[in-house]
C-alpha cells in the first residue's frame, strides 16, 4: 500500500544561462510505513526531489512537471502539487515532517526544545489542553532518547546529537505518516548516527510512519532502509530492496557507490570509489549521463538514455533506451 506516488517529476532550476533539470522524470512509490532510502552524491537530485515532494522548494527552483499524490488512511488521495495556504501548512506537519541536516537551522535558538514542541502542538492542535501537551512533549522527547528535564533546555546547551535527536522529536510532533530526513546525522559522529538510526527504526515501528532517508552514504542506508532508490544527474538509475543492492548491485554507479564506503559490518575493502566527478548539469553528457565514468561504458551508452525498466536504468544486459533526440 503506497502512502505517496511520485509520477515522472520533473524540476528546473532557471538561470541566466538557461534552465538546469536538477530533477528529471523522477517516478518513486512510497510504501507505508517503510524506509525508503535515497542515496546519490551531491548534485544527483535528491534533496531538490524532497524539497518538491514536501512543497519546500522556492524559485529559481519550479516544478515543471509531474504529480505527487498522497494517500491518506481512509482511502483520499491529496493532489500534493495542488495544495496552498492552510491545506500546505496542515499537510507539513501532520501527514508530512522534514528533518534537515543542520537541526540547528531548524531549532529556533531563542526557544527551549520544550517550548518549540509545545508551539506546534499549541497551533495545530487547538484543542489540546496545557497539561496533555506537557505530557504529549516528554513523550516525544523519551522516545528520542532526550530525558523530560532537558525540555528546559535551549538548542546551544545541547550536543550535536540531542539537538538533532530535538528535531525529529518536533517533526513527530503530529504523528505525520511520512518522514522526510535530509541528510539528518552526516555531521555528526559514526557511533551517534547509528545510535540515532536505530532510534528511528524503532520509532516507526511504534507508530508507523514512512521514513524517506536521504543521504550520500550507501553503506549507511543498507543498514536501515527497507528498499534504496539510486540517483544520478537527477534520474533514478537503480530502486529495489536494501538486500538486492547489497548482493546484487546492477547499475555500474550503484556498483561504484558500495565501493566507495566502507562497509560497516564485514570485512574491510579497498575504497575503489568512482572515477571522475558528477556531471555538470548545465552541460549533460548525452545518453547515459554516466557514461563518461563508467567503467562497462558501450558505444550506445553515448547516444542513447537508458530507461528505468525491472528497477535498473543501463543498456547492460538488454536494457533499452531512448536516442537522446527523443529527451524531453
Ligand atoms: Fe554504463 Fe552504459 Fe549502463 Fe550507462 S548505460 S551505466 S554508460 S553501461
Ligand atoms: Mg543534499
Amino acid at each position: 500500500m503506497n502512502v505517496m506516488e511520485i509520477r515522472d517529476l520533473s524540476v528546473d532550476y532557471l538561470s541566466n544561462s538557461g534552465a538546469v533539470h536538477a530533477v528529471a522524470g523522477v517516478s518513486l512509490d512510497l510504501r507505508r510505513g517503510e524506509i525508503l532510502g535515497l542515496a546519490g552524491e551531491s548534485g544527483s537530485g535528491k534533496s531538490t526531489l524532497a524539497g518538491a515532494v514536501a512543497r519546500l522548494l522556492r524559485p529559481p527552483a519550479a516544478i515543471t512537471s509531474g504529480s505527487v499524490t498522497y494517500h491518506r488512511q481512509d482511502g483520499t488521495a491529496v493532489d500534493v502539487l495542488a495544495l496552498g495556504g492552510n491545506a500546505l501548512r496542515a499537510f507539513r506537519w501532520k501527514e508530512l515532517a522534514v528533518v534537515f541536516q543542520s537541526a540547528m537551522n531548524s531549532l529556533n535558538p531563542v526557544s527551549t526544545v520544550g517550548a518549540q514542541i509545545d508551539d506546534v502542538l499549541r497551533v495545530h492542535v487547538p484543542g489540546m489542553s496545557r497539561d496533555d501537551r506537557a505530557e504529549r512533549t516528554t513523550e516525544l522527547l523519551k522516545g528520542v532518547g532526550i530525558s523530560a528535564d532537558r525540555r528546559r533546555s535551549y538548542p546551544h546547551e545541547l550536543s550535536g546529537g540531542m539537538r538533532q535527536r530535538a528535531a525529529i522529536a518536533i517533526a513527530l510532533a503530529l504523528n505525520p505518516e511520512i518522514i522526510i530526513m535530509d541528510e539528518p546525522t552526516t555531521a555528526l559522529d559514526v557511533v551517534i548516527q547509528r545510535d540515532i538510526l536505530h532510534e528511528i527504526r524503532t520509532l516507526k515501528d511504534e507508530y508507523g510512519f514512512a521514513v524517506v532517508f536521504i543521504t550520500h552514504d550507501l553503506s549507511l542506508l543498507m543498514e536501515i532502509s527497507d528498499r534504496i532508490a539510486i540517483m544520478y544527474a537527477g534520474r533514478v538509475v537503480e530502486t529495489g530492496t536494501a538486500k538486492e543492492l547489497h548482493r546484487a548491485p546492477r547499475h555500474p554507479y550503484t556498483l561504484g557507490l558500495l565501493r566507495s564506503f566502507p562497509r560497516l559490518r564485514g570485512p574491510r575493502e579497498e575504497l575503489l570509489g568512482i572515477p571522475g566527478t558528477p556531471p555538470d548539469l548545465r552541460a549533460l553528457p548525452t545518453g547515459c549521463a554516466f557514461h563518461p565514468r563508467c567503467g562497462r561504458a558501450m558505444a550506445e551508452c553515448s547516444s542513447e538514455l537508458p530507461v528505468l525498466d525491472d528497477g535498473v536504468a543501463c543498456l547492460l544486459n538488454g536494457g533499452h533506451g531512448l536516442e537522446s533526440h527523443d529527451r524531453s
